[in-house]
């Protein structure tokens, strides 16, 4: 049987864990499995999956202490971050807990228009495909909702940090997980009995996976790259703290986060003020290092391909000026794993391959800009359009400028998970992929709707059609009382 075998990021002589990779008969075995399943976990009432679901957070909350460490060792994401990953995905299926039984409840009107019921209804087999960079929560934004839902899922989680999660799906009902890279997902996405694919990753995978959903006519949610733009207005205020948090908007987990900030306007004549102040930042927050060691908050990049793809956007950067940022934690030797020193570039036109593509890692563009309606088609350049945030001390004047910009997500005076909401529907416009996870939208993304309907003309006593004919409706111009579609008495 063959393994994978993976090594830490940050002491590549060491081996974390290994899984054996899933060889697509064994695929169909998992989907014949979860579709089995699937008739006993859909049929029970929402309140016992939810009760099953809540045990299982419950259990990966008790655990907290002992994967956070095997999620920095297979990741690289320092300590702090892990920890935080893993209590945001038990924060995220508890909230789901509480959502679901109204989000998913069936609505019934039944008035003078008729009888209609619609009841949401789980898809059955969900296939998941997931990336490294935040492999447990990445996978339970899936999960929580699919399985709530009464949909089974079988989950294939990235080869390059397979271990956290697996243990996390373990503590989760209806879940069977699978392992590989591009065939195992392959097979997964492509399977006649899922009915449903959730995939986040990169654009590459992305079409690829599109496209063999499509071919079954498998509805697919698609979480792809982002290269945000953080915009700042011509009067933006930052304390100390606000450059802190900026820095690790666009730093943390080694700058590889879908929704970091990846590209800054500045206004030119405040270019000078904010780099000082960002450098300064940078060193007081920025400790590169081994993500075991605690008072490190960045540590090596995922691979060797990534470290290598990520110098090369660098080294590319004609005609910018590359200042490294932050300080090594004590004793840190770069030579023992895959890191790259976290930089800014300055300088650079916005068709630099590390402006213009989405670099995922730990080198960020700061841009100089004139006017507001220059920085918004340039913000706005580009097929992906994921997240963005714009800074001012003017809140109206950013929510204007954010309800412009191309993007799923904007945040105002933050960026990045600092600005997350659970209620608040996360995904991309463009390129950047369809379907939304978090919210009720988010929620909802796991169900299909499924309608019985009889109208008022068809009830005993009731005035029938015109054969062939279209039918009046409720939206006849009475006004109607709220929640009941009848007039007001
Ligand atoms: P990736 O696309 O290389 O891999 C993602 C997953 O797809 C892995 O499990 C991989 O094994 C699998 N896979 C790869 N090729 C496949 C194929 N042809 N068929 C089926 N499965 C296949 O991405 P990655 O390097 O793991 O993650 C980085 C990317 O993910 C970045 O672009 C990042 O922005 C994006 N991302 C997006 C979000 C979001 O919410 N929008 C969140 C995190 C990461």
């Amino acid at each position: 049987m063959d393994l994978i075998t993976r090594e830490n990021p940050a002491r590549v002589d060491e081996v974390v864990g290994s899984v054996p990779v899933t060889d697509p008969a064994a695929v169909d075995a998992a989907v014949r499995r979860a579709d089995d399943a699937f008739r006993d976990w859909s049929g029970l009432p929402v309140a016992e999956r939810v009760a099953a679901l809540r045990h299982g957070a419950d259990t990966v909350a008790a655990r907290l202490e002992e994967l956070a460490p095997l999620l920095a060792r297979e990741s690289g994401k320092p300590l702090a971050d892990s920890r935080g990953e893993i209590g945001f995905a038990v924060t995220f299926l508890r909230w789901v807990c509480d959502e679901a039984p109204a989000v998913l409840a069936a609505t019934e009107i039944d008035d003078d228009a008729g009888r209609l019921v619609v009841r949401r209804k789980p898809y059955g087999v969900v296939g998941c495909v997931t990336p490294w960079n935040a492999p447990v929560i990445l996978a339970v934004l899936k999960l929580g909702p699919a399985l709530a839902a009464g949909n089974t899922v079988v989950l294939k989680p990235s080869p390059l940090a397979p271990l956290t999660v697996s243990e996390v799906a373990a503590a989760l009902p209806a879940v069977q997980v699978v392992h590989g890279g591009a065939e195992t997902g392959r097979a997964l996405a492509g399977h006649p009995l899922v009915r449903k694919v959730a995939f986040t990753g990169g654009d590459a995978a992305g079409r690829e996976i599109a496209a063999t959903a499509g071919a079954m006519i498998t509805p697919a949610v698609l979480e792809l790259g982002g290269n945000d733009p953080a915009v700042f207005l011509p009067d933006f205020a930052l304390s100390g703290a606000d450059y802190e948090r900026l820095v690790m908007a666009s730093f943390a987990t080694g700058g590889q986060v879908c929704m970091a900030a990846k590209r800054l306007y500045v206004p030119r004549a405040r270019i000078a003020e904010f780099t000082e102040a960002y450098l300064a930042a940078a060193e007081r927050v920025l400790v590169v290092g081994d993500p075991l060691d605690p008072g490190v908050t960045m540590g090596p990049v995922i691979s060797a391909a990534a470290a290598a793809r990520i110098r090369a956007l660098v080294a590319d950067a004609a005609g910018g000026t590359v200042t490294p940022l932050g300080r090594s934690a004590p004793g840190h030797d770069p030579a023992s794993g895959y890191f790259v020193t976290p930089c800014l570039v300055t300088g650079l036109d916005d068709h630099a391959p590390l402006v213009a593509q989405e670099q995922f890692g730990p080198a960020v563009p700061l841009l100089a800009y004139d006017t507001e309606g220059e920085v918004l088609a340039r913000a706005n350049a580009g097929e992906l359009g994921l997240a963005a945030s714009v800074w001012s001390a003017d809140e109206e004047r950013a929510f204007a400028l954010a309800g412009r910009l191309s993007a799923g997500f904007v945040f105002v005076n933050t960026h990045n998970r600092t600005g997350m909401s659970l209620r608040a529907p996360f995904g991309g416009v463009k390129r950047s992929g369809y379907g939304r996870e978090y919210g009720r939208e988010g929620l909802l993304e796991y169900v299909q709707s499924a309608v019985v309907h009889v109208p008022a003309a068809f009830r005993p006593g009731g005035p029938g059609m015109a054969p062939g004919a279209y039918p009046g409706g409720v939206h006849d111009g009475t006004p109607r009382a709220a929640g009941t579609g009848r007039p007001p008495p």
